[in-house]
């Protein structure tokens, strides 16, 4: 029998793990799978937003991952995750366990490094978790002041798009409550808006942006957030609400796994996500997708699992195909409408090449995200 170990019960460690037992069963490989994950909570992150614009309630962004053993019948483990010994092929928890593997995929996330710039962690609002998204709902509800700036420190980030999303998401939140003179405005390194979508999306999110009345500032480097203003190297920009996203990197329980070029992200290799020394290892987390020219997103992810769960396959049945890193689907709304973008990649030996498009733009979109994202959830409850 084969042993894979998946760590991490969100989007990375769901679709790794249920695509490996449905076509292990399939293939009537004996082929135990099992999660081990801190949380009994499934999250569905791009619903915080939703949350603190007042349009998702707590208990809609998540489900118990513990369901998966009925709904996809491989096994979880609720407990955190201590120590990872790749040469003994070993990984020890909090509750006292040890499990070996024989094929290990970590799908821990990212953490949140608040305390990288200065005030950033100390000033503002954030929807980036839950409780941060109950927070900001409540700031916005009672906000009586002027200006909100959304503000991005570093990229890539959580989601690229969101800070574009969030803008426009405000204006219409702010039209509904007919309030017509709040001044929103993104602060952000990106040269402009959705850069690393191409242009087509460039040309969206200005135009957009432009009609909802959305500034954009370019942020050339960080100095400083006081209580009421954020200082980059290029502006100075007065807040009466400050949104931030929070730049991330690998999780410490992996930091041993960091690359010596940028220690933010994972050592990994092409195309299908493995450590480098330890073929039997898969990193599927926002911190082994830019060292491959990938975008840190769940969708993005979603593939990356797909592709580390064919190879490991691949490594116990033989004949099984890898699957290609397919096209990832953008899909964001914002004021009045919502857009469908698509990037195709190209393996190249070294990094994933990437162009990327408009579909589709049509105010059905948004109906569209919320159905997928509720439905998703929805499949893990009983
Ligand atoms: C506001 C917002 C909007 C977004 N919008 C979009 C969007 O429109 N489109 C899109 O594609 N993506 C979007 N994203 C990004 C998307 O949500 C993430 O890319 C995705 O959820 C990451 O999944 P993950 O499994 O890698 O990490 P996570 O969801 O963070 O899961 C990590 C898992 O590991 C577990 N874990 C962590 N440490 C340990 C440990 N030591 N031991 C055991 N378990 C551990 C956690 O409990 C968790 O289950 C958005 C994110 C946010 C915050």
């Amino acid at each position: 029998m084969a042993k894979v170990l998946v760590l991490g019960g969100g989007t990375a460690g769901l679709v790794a793990a249920r695509y490996l037992k449905a076509e292990a069963d399939r293939l009537k490989l004996d082929v135990d799978v099992t999660m081990v994950t801190a949380s009994e909570r499934h999250y569905m992150p791009p619903l915080f937003m939703e949350v603190a614009l007042g349009s998702a309630e707590a208990h809609e962004t998540w489900a118990p991952i513990k369901n998966a053993e009925k709904v996809y019948g491989f096994k979880v483990n609720i407990d955190k995750v201590t120590e990872i010994d790749l040469d003994n092929r070993q990984v020890k928890t909090e509750g006292g366990k040890v499990y070996d593997y024989d094929y290990l995929v970590l799908g821990l996330g990212v953490k949140y490094v608040w305390d990288k710039y200065k005030g950033l962690a100390e000033y503002g609002y954030h929807n980036y978790t839950l409780e941060g998204a109950l927070e900001l709902r409540k700031a916005l509800y009672e906000f009586k002041g002027k200006r909100i700036v959304i503000y991005t420190p570093e990229a890539p980030h959580r989601c690229g798009i969101y800070p574009y999303e969030m803008g426009l998401n405000l204006r219409m939140y702010f039209e509904h409550r007919g309030i017509d003179d709040v001044e929103i405005t993104v602060v952000h390194p990106d040269k402009e808006p959705a850069i690393g979508l191409g242009p087509d999306l460039v040309r969206f999110f200005k135009r957009e942006m432009e009609k909802a009345r959305v500034n954009f500032i370019r942020n050339e480097g960080h100095v400083e957030i006081t209580p009421n203003k954020v200082i980059t190297k290029n502006a100075e920009v007065e807040y009466d609400l400050l949104i931030k996203v929070p730049p991330i990197a690998i999780p410490d329980v992996m930091a041993f796994m960091a690359d010596e070029k940028d220690p933010r992200w994972a050592k990994v290799k092409g195309p299908d996500f493995r450590y480098p020394g330890y073929d039997e290892v898969y990193v599927v987390s926002e911190a082994s997708m830019p060292p491959l020219g990938l975008l840190t997103a769940g969708v993005p992810l979603h593939n990356a699992s797909i592709v580390s769960a064919t190879s490991i396959l691949h490594q116990i049945h033989g004949g099984f195909p890898v699957a290609e890193y397919a096209p990832t689907m953008c899909v964001g709304h914002g004021y009045n409408t919502g857009f469908i973008g698509n990037c195709e990649y190209e393996w190249t030996g070294s990094k994933y090449r990437r162009e990327c498009y408009l579909l589709f733009k049509s105010p059905l979109v948004r109906m569209m995200k919320d159905s997928f994202y509720r439905g998703w959830l929805d499949s893990l409850r009983l």
